[in-house]
């Protein structure tokens, strides 16, 4: 799977990489810069994922067992080693995904902070006790693993959203079987390897490839006993709904349109350069990208004079050469999708301000899947570049009257991912960040990921189920609690009674 013009990539179960598909389907994976076709990626059918499944049942039982000592020594292992091996996983991202491999490497270090969260994994699966909450009676808590656990994850981020599940899933005890992007593949297959040379038992972490027939026999399957999913909101609300009705818990994260708040006191500057590195970093391809500045009266046009200013100065161009600050779009047909909300912007009576068609790209665009940083002004709520989620390096600008207009604006909005104010008025941004109903909030910060200690998530149809990702509420998803009351008997104790158990 290492050679970059012919790389053929498959699956790993137990251990090993599992050849081929009983199914004999392929896709194809492309580099987006070029358009070309860079090798093939094999698609599961259900009995790969039986497979798949039953070797991290089988691999359960004994890691269960394995003291925290041993599991979190073999994630302070895998910690050390996707450290050492961060630029080849970047350049294997980029390679596949398109983003720039500075932006790839930093999808890496964010995944690194859950591994480093979940190395202390002896602290976090700490229980509570109660002495005497009755004469001689002691009451206490422990939490459990659930047995199989299995992860979907998209394409935009093929190392860090699946590094915000397994780890944690891991440390406490589950064994796991991801399904990655069928888009970008490779990158997975590399994490299970590490985790290999770490010392992870076989079968704890599997890696499954394909496309709905995959995710079915997951959602399907009686032994996978959670799904965590990132993806897009119509497919995380099938998950969702599909995973709960087989009896599996599930959490699934969906689509996002983030709005950035530029209110009058704001820092200009500051507000132009946030929009422009938020909506352009990695092509607009992020869960938290700024999609939506809204611009309260009177900001609006200096605004956008200053985000054109330095849109015109951003470099796009292949992932792999260091002067390129955004890269292309990660398929063809995703890249035309993108560009049709230019047309149907203006049709609607949006203001093309910059049109990213025209965007030069660094060494010629040849056939790559290329859309350069595109500015939509004077959009408003019933467009169709403001009601669908791009997905692209589009930044629509809507004008609002009031901070309360603004907010109208974001609350009659279905989706809640993240969204940011600008302003230098620490009671607006506290009015903001009390009132807004979205679930990652930046003040003066665009993309205000949580911290790994943190839980990552969104409100409304951004998220479906009632867990975050990691912090302590992806500990509290991969476990679940025991609890026990404790009677070690007097020797002159006993007696039958047949009321309620009180406490006395
Ligand atoms: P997607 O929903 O198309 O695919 C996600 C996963 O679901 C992939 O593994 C894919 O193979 C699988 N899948 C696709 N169609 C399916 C179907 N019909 N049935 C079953 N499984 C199916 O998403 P994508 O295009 O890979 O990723 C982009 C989307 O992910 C955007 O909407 C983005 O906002 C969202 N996203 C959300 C977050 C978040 O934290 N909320 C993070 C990253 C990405």
């Amino acid at each position: 799977m290492t050679d970059a013009t012919s790389k053929h990539v498959t699956h790993w179960i137990n251990g090993k990489s599992f050849d081929g598909g009983e199914a004999g389907r392929r896709g194809e994976i492309f580099e987006p810069s070029t358009g070309r076709v860079n090798g093939t990626v094999d698609f599961v059918g259900p009995a790969e994922v039986d497979a798949a499944v039953a070797a991290a049942k089988a691999a359960f039982p004994a890691w269960r067992d394995a003291s925290l000592t041993r599991r979190s020594k073999v994630l302070f292992r895998f910690r050390e080693l996707v450290d050492a091996h961060a630029g080849e996983l970047a350049r294997l991202i980029s390679s596949e995904h398109g983003k720039v491999v500075s932006d790839a490497a930093g999808e890496v270090a964010r995944g690194l902070e859950v591994v480093e969260f979940a190395c202390g994994i002896p602290h976090l699966l700490k229980g509570g006790f109660s002495e005497n909450v009755s004469s001689r009676v002691d009451a206490y808590s422990i939490l459990q693993p659930l047995g199989v656990a299995a992860g979907i994850t998209p394409f935009n981020f093929p190392a860090m959203v699946p590094m915000w599940m397994f780890p944690v899933a891991i440390a406490c005890g589950n064994t796991f079987v991801l399904k990655p992007s069928e888009k970008d593949p490779s990158a997975s297959v590399r994490l299970a390897e590490l985790w290999s040379e770490a010392g992870l038992p076989d079968g704890v972490f599997n890696v499954v490839h394909g496309d709905k027939v995959a995710v079915d026999g997951l959602l399907h399957h009686e032994d996978v006993k959670a799904v965590s999913f990132v993806g897009s909101t119509p497919i995380a609300r099938y998950i969702y709904e599909t995973a709960a009705r087989n009896g599996k818990r599930v959490q699934a994260l969906g689509g996002a349109k983030n709005h950035m708040v530029v209110l009058p006191d704001a820092d200009l500057d500051l507000a132009a350069d946030a929009a422009v590195s938020a909506g352009f970093g990695s092509a607009g391809e992020r869960c938290m990208a700024i999609s939506v500045v809204v611009a309260v009266d009177p900001v609006g046009d200096e605004l956008i004079d200053k985000v054109r200013e330095r849109v015109a100065r951003l470099k796009v161009g292949p992932g792999d050469n260091p002067e390129s600050e955004m890269g292309p779009l990660v398929t063809r047909a995703h890249r035309d999708k993108v560009a049709s909300y230019l047309d149907s912007g203006v049709a609607q009576g949006a203001v093309l301000a910059v049109d990213g068609r025209e965007t030069p790209v660094l060494g010629g665009p040849g056939d790559g899947f290329w859309l350069g940083p595109t500015v939509l002004d004077r959009v408003t709520p019933d467009m169709d570049a403001y009601r669908d989620e791009i997905f692209g390096p589009v930044l629509s600008v809507v004008r609002a009257a009031s901070y309360e207009d603004a907010m109208k604006i974001i609350d009659a909005n279905p989706y809640g991912n993240g969204t940011a104010i600008f302003t230098n008025d620490g009671g607006a941004a506290r009015r903001f960040q009390n009132e807004v109903e979205v679930g990652m909030v930046g003040i003066n910060v665009p993309i205000p990921v949580p911290m790994a200690y943190y839980s990552f998530g969104g409100w409304k149809a951004s998220l479906f189920g009632d867990s975050h990702a990691h912090g302590m509420e992806g500990v509290h998803f991969y476990t679940r609690t025991k609890a026990i009351t404790a009677r070690w008997l007097d020797p002159s104790h006993g007696g039958v009674n047949l009321g309620f158990p009180t406490n006395g």
